[in-house]
């Protein structure tokens, strides 16, 4: 078990709904504009909040909350997340999970035994450039296999892409719009540099409202719904 951060009550994390954060330690990449640098690097460094008395604190919160936000880190690094999850769904509560699309044979269970009512991909960038996001190798055809079971599965499902300068571009986009056609959403959110994994990218501008918008309207040529998030 490594569940490693917890944030009772939410109205953010899952759109339309009340949701308690639970945050998995480690990460399969590295991204040096990640916001959650501690979980990633030295995930061992945090305690391990204990699942038993986890899971009593959402059966308290479940007449108030409708459901769970899985995110990290990377949750489906985690042997016990089925197991987890099922039984959170016991208690009634919907399930969203963020994932870098890095593990489908995980997504894939999750999906076929119903513990995922809301799926978020991240999209770093095109797939031919995910190199540039670890130390290691990276297969891209993961993320690829991943966005196809998502495209496929009867849950509510959404892409999300944060505009890092250097990282995201229209070529970029263009090439995510090409493997997401038609998905029903696509949000693009503005990098804000400050917790930036890698101390060089906090220094980093982001792009202006104009280059988002450029961006979005790209993206606009290929889902139904293109949203755009934390532009001031
Ligand atoms: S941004 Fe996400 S995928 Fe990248 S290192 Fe951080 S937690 Fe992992």
């Amino acid at each position: 078990m490594s569940i490693k951060g917890f944030q009772g009550t939410s109205l953010l994390d899952f759109p339309g709904r009340i949701a308690s954060l639970v945050f998995w330690g480690g990460c399969n990449l590295t991204c040096p504009f990640c916001h959650n640098p501690a979980l990633v690097l030295d995930p061992d460094a945090w305690p391990d909040l204990d699942a038993e008395v986890l899971l009593a604190d959402l059966a308290d919160r479940a007449p108030f909350i409708d459901g769970v936000v899985v995110s990290g880190g990377e949750p489906t690094l985690h042997p016990t997340l089925a197991d987890w999850l099922t039984r959170v769904k016991k208690l009634g509560l919907a399930v969203k999970l963020d994932t870098n699309g890095l593990r489908p044979d995980v997504l894939a269970e999750l999906l076929a035994l119903g513990l995922v009512d809301c799926l978020a991909i991240d999209l770093k960038t095109s797939p031919d450039r995910y190199a540039e996001l670890h130390a290691g190798p990276v297969d891209n055809n993961l993320l690829v296999a991943s966005i196809r079971l998502a495209l496929a599965a009867p849950v509510t499902v959404e892409f999300r892409t944060t505009c890092v300068p250097g990282i995201v571009d229209a070529p970029a986009i263009h090439a995510l719009g090409q493997l997401i056609r038609g998905a029903p959403r696509w949000a693009l959110q503005q990098y804000h540099p400050a917790p930036a994994l890698d101390p060089a990218w906090r220094e980093l501008a982001p792009y202006s409202a104009e280059k988002i918008a450029e961006l979005a309207a790209i993206a606009r040529q290929y889902v139904q719904e293109v949203v755009v998030r934390g532009v001031v």
